[in-house]
């Protein structure tokens, strides 16, 4: 069995480990190159291959050239574009298709959270007074707060982000996961009054929404973009007994 594993969360990257155990089938990683050192499998049954394939009808192209017989989208909860064309590249080709969706954050008692449903929903629950943001909304993001410089920013990324969009932000570079004792004080330090956050789900980058909840900062969270509708698993765990179900029935 060949399978495509359009990758980019840690999901795909569990999946791949969990993959190793299984020499049956073989997987292709596919990222799209945001990530300048991204960490890429050593199971001799998985490669990695780097960058877009042309829209949905070149992941077609590939799928059928390349003879996948399942298709894995494991993308980014806020991943506008891949979950679209996954869906019909898949139709296309006619490869059996699943998304790997991690559950979205619920919030919990002493939580002061501001939903909103993008960034100038965010910009505009800020208000006009100059207040200390924690943003991290990724680093193609940023430029949406250009319009409002009164802020003073802390921008945290994996890779440093050589055009800075803001003028007077501190900028700094971490790959999670994190500590809620880390981000505390990185709060602390900062003086945030603010955290400002995709509801991205997840573990490796909840500890921020704890750490603002003990310190009583309020967090603006972004609601997640719509998503095509097809079969769905919630872990790599649950993707990887699909991917079983599907061998067998092949
Ligand atoms: P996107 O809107 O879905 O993707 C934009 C384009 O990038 C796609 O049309 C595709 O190009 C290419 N692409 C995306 N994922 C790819 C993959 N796994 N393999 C090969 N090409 C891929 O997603 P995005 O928001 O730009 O994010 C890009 C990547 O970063 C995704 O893989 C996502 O999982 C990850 N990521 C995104 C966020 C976020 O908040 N948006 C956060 C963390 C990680 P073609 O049309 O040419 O194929």
């Amino acid at each position: 069995m060949k399978i495509l594993i359009l990758g980019g969360t840690s999901e795909a990257s569990e999946l791949v480990s969990l993959l190793a155990e299984h020499p049956e089938i073989t997987a292709t990683l596919s990222l799209a190159g945001r990530t300048r050192a991204p960490i890429t499998p050593k199971a001799s049954n998985i490669k990695t291959r780097i960058g877009g394939f042309g829209g949905a009808a070149g992941l077609a192209n590939y799928l059928e050239h390349e003879e996948i017989s399942a298709l894995i989208c494991a993308t980014h909860p806020f991943a506008r574009n891949m979950p679209f064309n996954a869906q019909e590249a898949a139709k296309i080709a006619g490869v059996p298709l699943i998304f790997i969706l991690r559950p979205q954050w619920q919030a919990e008692n002493g939580d002061k959270w501001i939903e909103v449903q993008d960034n100038s929903q965010v910009l505009a629950a800020l208000g006009e007074e100059p207040k200390n943001v924690f943003l991290t909304v990724g680093s193609m993001e940023l430029w949406q707060y250009s319009t409002a410089p009164q802020h003073r920013y802390l921008v945290r990324s994996i890779d440093e982000i050589e055009e800075k969009p803001l003028m007077g932000a501190t900028y700094i570079t971490a790959r999670p996961p994190f500590t809620v004792e880390s981000e505390k004080e990185l709060m602390r330090e900062f003086g945030a009054e603010y955290v400002i956050s995709k509801n991205s789900g997840g573990s490796a980058t909840r500890a921020k929404l704890i750490a603002a909840r003990e310190l009583g900062i309020p967090v603006i969270l972004i609601a997640r973009p719509h998503r095509p509708s097809g079969k769905q698993a919630a872990t790599a765990k649950e993707a990887m007994a699909w991917l079983v179900e599907e061998r067998s029935d092949d």
